[in-house]
């Protein structure tokens, strides 16, 4: 009847899998979830992290919304009260790197979905026991219009302001990447050669993960089966991956299952997409993007990735009968299927905005 709880499979990001011979890793628990540092040696591993966990921690005190005195979390209790917040240069970047990418998802991706978080149970301790009424969820969805955040980037200090009372940013689909790229750029910055971050299933990869590997081997998760990977490629240096899941997050209502991404446009979470995995230059793009294109789905979605050159993405929809990977053709030469040849890979590309499908060789 109520709901089951957030994180169901915590060590088991896309690096769960398919990682090749042991390497260096150490790890510890933040902003709800594993974040885990991998190099050649123990002491490099430590090294790395102690740069980085401290990065992670100001992360999360500036967007957590489960910490009522995070930035943003104050940013929400002020809505609806006529008061220009001003912003840490940090919360000011992300929200209008959000923006952009609401602009060009037509709110696919969405900064203020945090009314729906809430309205679906994903905000309480408990999720509610039955659906509330469509008037309820409707209201909700107001709430996520992002096109009435009032936000003055060139004001000093940048400001902010909800002008409805309800009105929740929700930056959980970007923060991470984000702190990824902070942790990415502290350790090339002091000369790190090798080391691959992951927080969350957000990675990034500096260098290789031995001499001569030429990066770091990644796996794809089946989404279908716990613990167990489909497919795997090589993250060369620089390049960051994300994956969204609807096995991860999820609430229980009434002996329903739903997933913790929401598509705006009908106030609901997405439906028909198991999981969404994303290459691209940057961590917070990858994890921006996995959001919007699980969102989006593959039509829709191939289309809109022709904005974001050197990104990648691999579709696997809901279906555990028949395991299948559409991919755009950049990441589909370079994955490599683990074990038996177990999923159906077709390759999707865009063509005068009409996505084509073809059988991957
Ligand atoms: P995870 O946080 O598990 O890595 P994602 O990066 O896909 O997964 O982010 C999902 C989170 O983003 C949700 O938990 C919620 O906080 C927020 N969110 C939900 N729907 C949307 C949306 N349509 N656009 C932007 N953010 C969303
Ligand atoms: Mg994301």
């Amino acid at each position: 009847m109520t709901r089951t709880l957030a994180v169901a499979a915590l060590l088991l990001t896309a690096t769960g899998c398919g990682s090749g011979p042991a390497v260096a890793r150490s790890q510890w628990f933040t902003m709800g979830t594993v974040a885990a540092i991998q190099a050649q040696s123990m002491e490099e591993a430590k090294k790395g992290r102690e740069l980085i966990q401290p990065l992670f921690e100001r992360v999360n005190t500036l967007f957590s919304t489960w910490q009522e005195t995070s930035e943003l979390s104050r940013l929400n209790q002020a809505a609806g009260k006529n008061e220009l917040t001003p912003l840490s240069p940090e919360v000011a970047t992300l929200v209008a790197a959000a923006l952009q990418i609401a602009e060009a998802s037509d709110g696919a991706f969405n900064p203020l979905a945090g009314s729906l978080m809430s309205f679906w149970g994903f905000t309480q301790e408990r999720a509610p026991s039955a659906l509330s009424s469509e008037e309820a969820l409707q209201e909700a969805r107001k709430l996520a219009d992002w096109h009435r955040i009032q936000f003055y980037p060139t004001s000093t200090p940048v400001r902010l302001y909800l002008p409805h009372p309800g009105m929740k940013l929700d930056l959980g689909a970007i923060a991470k990447g984000y702190a990824v790229d902070l942790a990415y750029n502290t350790l090339t910055q002091v000369g790190t050669t090798n080391a691959l971050i992951d927080l969350g299933g957000n990675l990034r990869a500096i260098g290789e993960a031995s001499p001569g590997r030429g990066g770091w081997r990644t796996g794809i998760r089946n989404p279908f089966v716990d613990g167990s990977c489909t497919a795997q490629f090589l993250m060369t240096n620089g390049e960051a991956v994300a994956t969204s899941g609807n096995y991860e997050r999820f609430v229980e209502i009434a002996n329903k299952r739903y997933g913790h991404i929401m598509d705006v446009r009908t106030g609901r979470p997405v439906t028909g997409m198991a999981g969404v995995t994303v290459v691209a230059p940057s961590a917070m793009l990858a994890d921006a993007l996995s959001t919007t294109l699980f969102v989006l789905g593959p039509e829709a979605g191939v289309a809109f990735l022709k904005h974001y050159p050197g990104c990648e993405a691999i579709w696997i929809p809901d279906n555990p009968e028949k395991l299948t990977l559409l991919c755009t053709p950049g990441i589909a030469k370079r994955l490599t299927p683990i074990g038996q040849k177990q999923f159906i890979s077709r390759v999707i590309s865009a063509k005068d905005n009409n996505a084509r499908w073809s059988e991957a060789e």
